[in-house]
């Protein structure tokens, strides 16, 4: 019996034994996270392409975990979908609609690696431990068990994720807000602790604004997490903003490039003493928000507390506020909220108006907030006056301001956006020129 025990103790040591030094060859390899965006991946052809890119690195010897968003226009598509049947669809049904995007091109992508000779195995976000809170549409991430994916690097497979989503305790489906396949990578690379992490997308890196509004963008070869951040908040689409917290958080080495070539694109990194000469490094606008004006708010203590409290109940969330010089006794109260929030914010309001025994409501869709972003404006000044003069030089209106350390924001007429952002990147000599 004892000795059937320890010989029993003694293969399992060795099998044991043998799955470490596995693990200890195989984790010795370089550790590649890989990121590729809806347009990366939005037809077969692209898929097959992917797939090839894939192949090198594996063959280079690293070990490559791959996310992959939906195909193309996917996801706006399947909410067009649920757009014809309801105008109010339930959180929990839109996750279950909007989750299978990814299911599709993981699988996808899996088949285009196995035709070409490469071992490869898809998931979802819940089979690989993703496990997030309990909002539906915009859930954050509380933990990624990694054994999963480990296991299957392990076996020398290249492990293909599907972004943007997870599942809660509740073994319910979710998903990370729009974008948030970026936040799946950046996730997993930490979890992982991954030697880098590429994001692919359409354009060849970040650009001091939107190459396709201004023509002469120029791509920045490096900018810091925090600049980064405060792009994506603000609305430069090509990270989602969340991702940014995480990356910065966890110093994640992120390096963003095109899917379509080959050239390096613009790396993440920590701030620089160097990049402080640089005044302002970014120009964005954001279209996809809203104003929300209270009218005749009483002027008395606890009152915003009272409003912001029953606006954050309802996971809305708000950006700008602007509260105006008190008349009599009143103000109006101002604050954008996201376009998507902002029929559930309609919903509340009349309720909030009415307890706070303020006059009334108004709102405003056809508003624009554009930004300008730098590191150097925490040591330079007349960086404000600057961008008011260069708006002001359009014609166009500033509606809202506010500030941060490395930023500022105005909110203007929707129709100017463009114009508004072309005018400040020339003005702060962003162009190629
Ligand atoms: P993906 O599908 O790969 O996630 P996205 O459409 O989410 O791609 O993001 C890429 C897009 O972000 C680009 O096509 C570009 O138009 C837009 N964009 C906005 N601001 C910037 C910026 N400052 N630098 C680069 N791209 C930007
Ligand atoms: N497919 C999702 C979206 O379009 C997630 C992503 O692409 O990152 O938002
Ligand atoms: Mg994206």
């Amino acid at each position: 019996m004892l000795s059937g025990y320890s010989n029993g103790n003694f293969k399992y040591f060795n099998r044991l034994f043998l799955a470490y030094v596995v693990i200890f060859i195989d984790m010795g390899k370089r550790l590649i996270v890989q990121k590729y965006g809806g347009s990366s991946v939005a037809n077969t052809d692209r898929i097959k392409s992917v797939a090839n890119r894939i192949a090198k690195y594996k063959k280079q010897g690293y070990n490559v975990v791959v996310i992959v968003s939906a195909l193309g226009d996917t996801t706006d598509e399947l909410l067009e979908l649920a757009g014809q049947i309801t105008d109010k669809p339930s959180d929990r049904e839109l996750d279950m609609l909007i989750s299978t995007g990814e299911q599709v091109s993981v699988a996808l992508l899996a088949m285009a690696l196995h035709k070409i000779g490469v071992d490869a195995i898809s998931f979802t976000g819940p089979q690989v431990g993703i496990i997030t809170d309990r909002t539906h549409t915009k859930a954050k991430i509380l933990k990624i068990s990694a054994d999963r994916i480990k296991g299957q690097i392990n076996k020398g497979r290249v492990v293909i994720v599907a972004g943007f989503q997870g599942m809660n305790a509740d073994q319910e489906i979710t998903t990370l807000g729009r974008g948030g396949s970026d936040l799946t990578a950046v996730a997993i690379a930490t979890t992982l602790n991954a030697d880098m992490c590429e994001i692919y997308t359409d354009v060849e890196g970040v650009y001091t604004a939107d190459p396709r509004i201004v023509k002469d963008a120029k791509k920045l070869s490096v900018i810091s997490y925090e600049e980064m951040l405060e792009l994506a908040s603000l609305g430069a689409q090509v990270m989602q903003a969340r991702s940014m917290e995480v990356a910065k958080k966890y110093s994640v080495s992120l390096h963003i490039r095109s899917s379509f070539t080959n050239e390096e694109g613009t790396i993440i990194s920590k701030e620089v003493k160097a990049m402080e000469d640089v005044l302002v490094s970014g120009v964005t606008a954001n279209k996809g928000e809203a104003k929300v004006t209270i009218c005749d708010v009483p002027d008395r203590p606890g009152i915003a507390a009272k409003i912001f409290t029953d606006i954050a109940r309802h996971d809305i969330n708000v950006d700008m506020i602007i509260q105006n010089i008190s008349r009599k006794g009143y103000t109006d109260l101002s604050f954008t909220v996201p376009v998507a929030e902002l029929n559930k914010a309609k919903d509340m309001m009349s309720k909030i108006v009415r307890s706070v025994k303020a006059k009334g409501v108004v709102y405003n869709n056809e508003i624009a907030k554009v930004s300008i972003v730098g590191v150097g404006m925490k040591t330079h000044s007349g960086v404000a006056a600057k961008m008011f003069g260069a708006l002001a030089s359009k014609k166009i209106n500033i509606d809202m301001i506010s500030t941060s350390e490395i930023k500022i924001s105005c909110v203007i007429n929707k129709r100017y956006a463009d114009k508004a952002v072309i005018a400040l990147h020339k003005a702060f000599g962003l162009g190629k020129k």
